[in-house]
C-alpha cells in the first residue's frame, strides 16, 4: 500500500478484500480463533507462529485499522489501544521501568500531565517538564543518565503551541534517547513527525481520527527507525531476555518491529486495554473521510479565527493559522497545508463574558470533546479547570475569560452567525 499517497490509503491500507470478500472491513467480533493441533497453538504462544488466538494480544479488525495508521504515519508498525491515555501509557512504559526518567514538554494535554507527573512517579518513573519553546541546551539540561525518553505534542491542547519537532528530536538523539510524538491534533494528514525526526507516535484517535465522536481509542506507531541496540544499556526490556517470554530478545527476533511486538506481546497481555473490534470499525469509517475533514476544519477554522481575530469584544486569538501568531513561522514549516480545528481565544469581558457568550451559542455544543465535526466550544475556567482560582489559573496558563473553540466543518457562514450572535451577548 506504501506506494498510494495518503488519501488512498485512508481508504484502502490495512485491508485488501480477496475474490467475493465484503468490500468493507469485516468485524471480527470474536474473543478467540480455532486452530487443529495442540503444537500448532503452542507455536503462537512462543511466537514462534503468526496467527491469531486471543484478541486481547490480536484481532483481524484492529490489525487491519493499526496498519492503515502505520502507513498514513510512515511507520513500521502500530498498536491500537483502548484511549488515548493508554496509548501514551504504553508508548512510555514500554520502555520505562522504575528508576527511568522521561522529558515532556510542559503545555501537553493535561490527562497525559499527571500521567507523567503523578501517576508514573508513584510507579517509580520521574518526570521533568520543560517548556517547549526552550532552547536546545536548556531542554538538554532537563537530561539525567536514567532519561529514556522525550515527550511532546505537535501541536499542544488546548495552548495550542506548535513544536519544533527537529530541534527535540536533535536533543533526544544527542542522548541516544527515544522521541515520543503525540500528533492527536495535526493528524497524519497535516504532519507526519516521523519525517521530521520523531521515533514513535501516538494519538488519541478519540478525535480526528475517529472525527464523529463516536469511540474513545489509541494509537501507537513505530517509525522502526530507533537504533535500539546501539544504546543496549538503556532498553534492557528490547535488547535483553524477556523472562515472561521464554527469554525472546525482541530487537534480535523482530528487528525494527521491535517495539511494537513487545508492546502487543508483554503489555497488551498484562495490562489489557485493547479496543474492541466494533470500535476499531467505527474509527476505520473515520479514517476514511480523515483528509477530506482535515482541509474543511483547516478552512473553516481559519475563516473563524480572522473573524474573531477582528472582533471588538475579542482581546487574543490563539492560532497558528493567524500570520500575527506567535507560532506561524512554525506551522508553515511543520503544517503547511493548515494546522487544525481548534482556537483559544480570551474575551475583553473576561469571566462573566465568556459565560455569557457560551450560554449564547446556538449551533455549537457546549462539550468536553475536541477535535469533531460537530463545532463544539469549551470554558476551561469553568469546566476543565473548574477547581482552580484565578491564581491557579494564571500559572497553569488558562486565564479565566479564556474559550477554547473546535471548529466543526459545518458551513462557516453559519459558525460565524452564531459566534456573532453569541458576542452580541458577552
Ligand atoms: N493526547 C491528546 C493530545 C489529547 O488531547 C487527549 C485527550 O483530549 C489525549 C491524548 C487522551 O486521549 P483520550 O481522551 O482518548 O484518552
Amino acid at each position: 500500500m506504501s506506494q498510494y499517497k495518503l488519501e488512498t490509503n485512508c481508504l484502502h491500507a490495512g485491508y485488501t478484500p480477496g475474490r467475493g470478500e465484503p468490500c468493507a472491513l469485516p468485524i471480527c467480533q470474536s474473543t478467540t480463533f480455532k486452530y487443529d493441533t495442540t503444537d500448532e497453538m503452542g507455536q503462537l504462544f512462543d511466537l514462534k507462529a503468526e496467527g491469531y488466538f486471543y484478541t486481547r494480544l490480536q484481532n483481524p479488525t484492529n490489525d487491519a485499522v493499526a496498519a492503515k495508521i502505520a502507513a498514513l504515519e510512515g511507520g513500521v508498525g502500530a498498536i491500537l489501544t483502548s484511549s488515548g491515555q493508554a496509548a501514551n501509557f504504553y508508548a512510555i512504559f514500554n520502555i520505562c521501568e522504575a528508576g527511568s526518567h522521561v522529558v515532556a514538554a510542559s503545555t501537553i494535554y493535561g490527562g497525559t500531565f499527571n500521567l507523567l507527573s503523578v501517576t508514573f512517579r508513584k510507579l517509580g518513573i520521574d518526570c521533568t517538564f520543560v517548556d517547549t519553546d526552550a532552547s536546545e541546551e536548556e531542554i538538554a539540561a532537563a537530561f539525567r543518565p536514567n532519561t529514556r525518553a522525550l515527550f511532546a505534542e505537535t501541536i499542544a491542547n488546548p495552548a495550542l503551541v506548535i513544536l519544533d519537532i527537529e530541534k527535540f528530536a536533535r536533543v533526544a538523539h544527542a542522548h541516544q534517547v527515544l522521541l515520543i510524538v503525540d500528533n492527536t491534533f495535526a493528524t497524519p494528514v497535516n504532519c507526519r513527525p516521523f519525517e521530521w525526526g520523531a521515533d514513535i507516535v501516538t494519538h488519541s484517535t478519540t478525535k480526528y481520527m475517529d472525527g464523529h465522536g463516536l469511540q474513545v481509542g489509541g494509537a501507537i506507531v513505530d517509525s522502526g527507525n530507533f537504533d535500539w541496540e546501539a544504546c543496549k544499556e538503556k532498553y534492557p526490556g528490547l535488547t535483553e531476555p524477556d523472562e515472561s517470554y521464554h527469554g525472546i530478545v525482541y530487537t534480535r527476533q523482530f528487528g525494527r518491529n521491535a517495539y511494537i511486538t513487545k508492546a502487543t506481546s508483554q503489555l497488551m497481555r498484562d495490562l489489557g486495554s485493547i479496543p474492541s473490534p466494533m470500535n476499531c470499525f467505527l474509527l476505520n469509517i473515520g479514517l476514511e473521510t480523515l483528509p477530506l475533514r482535515m482541509a474543511r476544519h483547516c478552512e473553516n477554522a481559519q475563516k473563524a479565527a480572522e473573524f474573531l481575530f477582528a472582533h471588538p469584544k475579542v482581546s487574543s486569538v490563539n492560532f497558528a493559522g493567524l500570520p500575527s501568531d506567535k507560532y506561524h513561522a512554525l506551522a508553515q514549516k511543520y503544517l503547511p497545508n493548515g494546522t487544525c480545528g481548534v482556537i483559544s481565544f480570551e474575551l475583553t469581558g473576561g469571566r462573566e463574558a465568556a459565560v455569557r457568550f457560551m450560554d449564547s451559542l446556538k449551533l455549537a455544543n457546549i462539550a468536553t470533546h475536541v477535535a469533531a465535526s460537530k463545532t463544539m466550544v469549551l470554558h476551561p475556567a469553568s469546566h476543565t479547570h473548574r477547581q482552580m482560582n484565578d491564581e491557579q489559573l494564571a500559572e497553569a496558563g488558562v486565564s479565566p475569560g479564556m474559550i477554547r473553540l473546535s471548529v466543526g466543518i459545518e458551513n462557516i457562514d453559519d459558525i460565524i452567525a452564531d459566534l456573532s450572535a453569541a458576542l452580541e451577548n458577552a
